[in-house]
């Protein structure tokens, strides 16, 4: 058997990884600056993780939820409170998409209504509902067709106010898009979202699962916008790497036996990883360094010639050239060994390191992006 080829890949093989670094086959060391998708939250390989995690390996990795298990209450107790959510409850999943699919689940038991508003450049996940909401026809299969979904332009109000009616199931917006290109939705917008499903019935869903877990400078990008949803996903930096994925509810919706359910979903493992990363990110103050090191780098990116427009907030970054960015991104990572991502807006380089990036990490960084940038001009 053969792996199914689905995706373009470097011909680079990665063997190991510690703190913002990977290291080839060869030898050859790479500084990550994408984290494999903003997976890596607190560094790759952290030390107190990797610990964490053998010592829950060498005790109990699995059970199903047929049993107590009490590391998904802590786990529950230090996210609620370290994201500001305590009064919320928790789902315990494996990735975002999922955690997206039983988000609409849950909107559509709550108010039994079927249409679901999603914007324009959205990227939810490649699963059922989540790839339909996902605005990119490529990734529909013709099963995942569905009028149930409606796409509107984003950061646009008056479209908002014309559709958001009493039809209305549910609203799902990224925190910050993270796919599309790094695009904000603005504070006006997110405020009068808010008011619109109050007005309506219908549930707001925060898609957090790239925007979120520190990366922006706030536990989650929309706290910017000082609005609470109803629920909000989360996935990604969750587990710096081991999957899981969460959905967390607003307690307005009230749990029934048998409404959601998972056999994988908030195991041991990945609750010891999940515990883990959020105990490095309150000790080490990542949340911080996140703003700090993703304020200083904009900074410097503003001195460098032949960019177009930086958007984002904290460690969460894009890069507009005024060309299509696979150029310089081989260019950064077979010439200077630095692996940057890439996104749907095909000119938006995205940048999102581990929130524990230092200051000279982001400096060497900053001098190969201005060598490749002017040289190409
Ligand atoms: N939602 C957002 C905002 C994402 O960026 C992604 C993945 O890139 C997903 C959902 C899907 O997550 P997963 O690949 O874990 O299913």
């Amino acid at each position: 058997m053969k792996s199914f080829d689905v995706y373009s890949v470097f011909d680079i093989e990665i063997v190991k990884a510690s703190g913002s670094y990977l290291w080839d086959i060869q030898g050859k060391k790479y500084l990550d600056l994408y984290g494999g998708h903003a997976v890596i939250s607190v560094g790759h390989s952290h030390p107190a993780y990797v610990k964490a995690i053998t010592e829950q390996l060498n005790t109990i990795a699995f059970y199903s939820n047929s049993v107590k298990i009490n590391l998904q209450n802590e786990l529950a107790e230090k996210l609620g409170r370290l994201s500001g959510y305590e009064d919320y409850q928790l789902f315990l999943c494996n990735s975002g998409a999922e955690a997206n699919e039983n988000a609409f689940k849950l909107a559509s038991f709550y108010n039994a209504r079927k249409k679901i508003i999603s914007f324009n450049s959205a990227f939810h996940g490649r699963t059922s509902l989540a790839v339909a909401a996902t605005n990119n026809s490529n990734l529909i299969a013709p099963v995942n067709e569905t009028s149930n979904i409606l796409f509107l332009p984003f950061n646009d109000i008056a479209a908002l106010e014309k559709e958001l009616d009493e039809s209305v199931c549910a609203v799902i917006v990224e925190g910050i898009q993270g796919v599309g290109g790094i695009n904000i939705p603005s504070v006006n917008f997110l405020k009068r979202l808010r008011e619109l499903c109050n007005e309506k019935g219908a549930i707001l869903i925060l898609d957090e699962v790239q925007s979120g877990y520190g990366r922006t400078g706030k536990f989650f990008a929309h706290q910017y916008s000082g609005i609470k949803p109803d629920i909000i996903t989360i996935a990604k930096g969750m587990g710096n790497g081991f999957p899981i994925a969460g959905v967390i509810i607003s307690p307005l919706i009230k749990s029934k036996k048998e409404l959601l359910g998972t056999t994988f979903g908030g195991n041991y493992l990945a609750c010891a990883a999940g515990i883990s990363v959020l105990q490095i990110i309150e000790e080490e103050n990542l949340i911080e360094n996140s703003l700090l090191q993703g304020n200083y780098l904009k900074l410097k990116l503003k001195t460098i010639p032949n960019i177009k427009e930086i958007r984002g907030e904290g460690l969460m970054t894009g890069i507009e050239l005024f060309e299509p960015c696979s150029r310089i991104r081989n260019e950064l990572l077979f010439t200077h060994s630095i692996f940057t991502g890439s996104s749907s807006n095909k000119n938006t380089l995205r940048i999102l390191p581990s929130l524990a990036i230092t200051q000279s990490e982001i400096d060497v960084f900053i001098n190969a992006l201005r060598l490749s940038l002017t040289q190409a001009n």
